[in-house]
């Protein structure tokens, strides 16, 4: 068992803490796993809470859900209540959650997300730490639905998000960037979080929506060198975690996801000793590298939107003994939870098989319409063009999930694969054929070396 004990200042750390000038300084963090212990670290993102009070579900509501990319927006508390009840089983020592906390910004979601976050916590005794997302400040989008109509709902500003999340990150960090909701948190003395606030929130009003794009500035960056010499000093590893993706994911979606100027961050987090860092943002499951000429290697984890099927977070695993990390990916248990507490809603008895079939049905009626409205598909008959559709819905479903290694050969082996390989030249087709000849990678597993390059 891990010891925790309140922290207690070594004369060495706090010399360094108070050398550091130019930035807010806090000297006593509140817990600590000692030195010499394994941590345990459950990741998850891209949560999007949306709040029991903003939504009936009436028409606007199921509307947006329907024009929406998968969200399991009317079941996000008891989501949030399952996640609470595997940490209860899986018992890890903190839980980072790498923004899009919130639907769209929601002040209303924000607070409800905060209380859950806290009953975890109390009940598990677990650390939880948080970082914003594009979508969780000053977000136009924010709304209430009601019967048919939406209405505008309260957002929240950066220092309103600071405030509702203090106990989840802010209030034990060791360091707290000026230029940003970034952070240095120390959930055990060997292994540090640099947790990264990567959003850009400030034109949001001015653009009339929340900005895609995240970046890092100059400042933080700085600020970032000066985290890395305080681990270093201190001995301590440091993961990073921010929301926008550090190295590209997808040759689908770039722009908008990777972070601005991703050299100068992936130099600066290389140059601090970081060798693996936890994004969210595009919503799919995928593991990308880097390595310098020098042979340093650092690792991108983007986690798929624990919102969106398959519903899964990660689970980190850190040994002191061998200096290693692993990492793998487990379904949140919702079916689990809704047995154990008595529900008796079909949808969360079989949420798996609910969630999947809204998924890849979501996506398959939309290359249905996009097919039997293009003209180049007319001698198709219903029946193939329906196979077809379901067939971009299956890629789909494989891609968000990062299952393509195991999971692409039985799509390949389709009659509605069959017919794609054939089918006229154009947008679809391409995308259907390059979904099935990408690069096949195990995005559900890592094993990082701390030692050595
Ligand atoms: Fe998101
Ligand atoms: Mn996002």
């Amino acid at each position: 068992m891990l010891s925790i004990r309140k922290f207690a200042i070594i004369p060495s750390l706090l010399l360094i803490l108070t050398s550091c000038s130019g930035q807010e300084e806090r000297q006593q963090p509140q817990y600590r796993i000692e030195s010499g212990h394994d941590l345990s670290i459950l990741t998850t993102t891209d949560t999007h809470y949306l709040a029991q009070s903003l939504r009936d579900f009436g028409p606007a509501f199921n509307q947006f859900l329907a024009a929406g990319d998968g969200k399991q927006l009317g079941y996000s508390r008891e989501m949030m209540d399952a996640l609470g009840y595997d940490i209860g089983i899986r018992r890890p020592d903190a839980v980072i959650i790498s923004g899009d906390l919130t639907n769209n910004g929601e002040q209303a979601s924000h607070k409800d997300l905060a209380k859950h976050l806290q009953q975890i916590e109390q009940d598990t005794g677990t650390r939880v730490y948080v970082i914003p997302g594009n979508h969780d400040i000053q977000n136009p989008w924010a709304r209430r639905f009601d019967g048919s109509r939406q209405y505008t709902a309260d957002s929240v500003t950066a220092e309103e998000f600071r405030t509702i999340y203090n106990n989840f990150g802010y209030s034990e960090a060791l360091l707290e960037d000026g230029d940003s909701l970034s952070y240095l948190a120390a959930p055990s003395e060997d292994l540090w979080l640099l947790m990264l606030d990567t959003a850009k929130y400030g034109d949001n009003k001015k653009l009339g929506h929340p900005q895609l794009e995240g970046g890092v500035s100059s400042a933080t960056l700085k600020w970032i060198r000066a985290c890395g010499e305080l681990a270093a000093a201190n001995g301590a590893h440091i993961v990073a975690v921010m929301h926008h993706s550090l190295l590209d994911h997808s040759e689908f979606i770039q722009e908008g996801f990777t972070v601005d100027d991703h050299g100068q961050v992936i130099d600066t987090l290389l140059q601090s000793g970081i060798r693996t860092v936890f994004s969210g943002h595009i919503h799919i499951q995928d593991i990308s590298q880097y390595q310098e000429e020098n042979g340093n290697r650092i690792y991108d984890i983007a986690g798929s939107a624990l919102s969106v099927f398959p519903h899964q977070y990660g689970l980190l695993k850190y040994s002191s003994a061998n200096q290693t990390m692993d990492y793998s990916t487990a379904a949140l248990g919702m079916e689990a939870w809704a047995a154990a507490t008595g529900s008796t809603d079909e949808n969360l008895l079989g949420f798996k098989k609910y969630s999947e079939a809204n998924f890849r049905k979501r996506s398959a009626t939309r290359s249905y319409s996009r097919l039997s409205a293009d003209p180049a598909y007319a001698g198709y008959s219903d029946a193939e063009l329906m196979a077809m559709a379901d067939v971009v819905g299956r890629l789909n479903e494989i891609y968000f999930a990062g299952t393509a290694r195991t999971d692409n050969a039985a799509v390949i082996a389709t009659e509605g694969y069959r017919l794609w390989q054939s089918a006229p030249s154009g947008g679809l087709r391409s995308y259907v054929l390059g979904m099935t000849s990408r690069e096949v990678k195990d995005n559900q597993q890592l094993h990082v070396e701390l030692q050595g390059p």
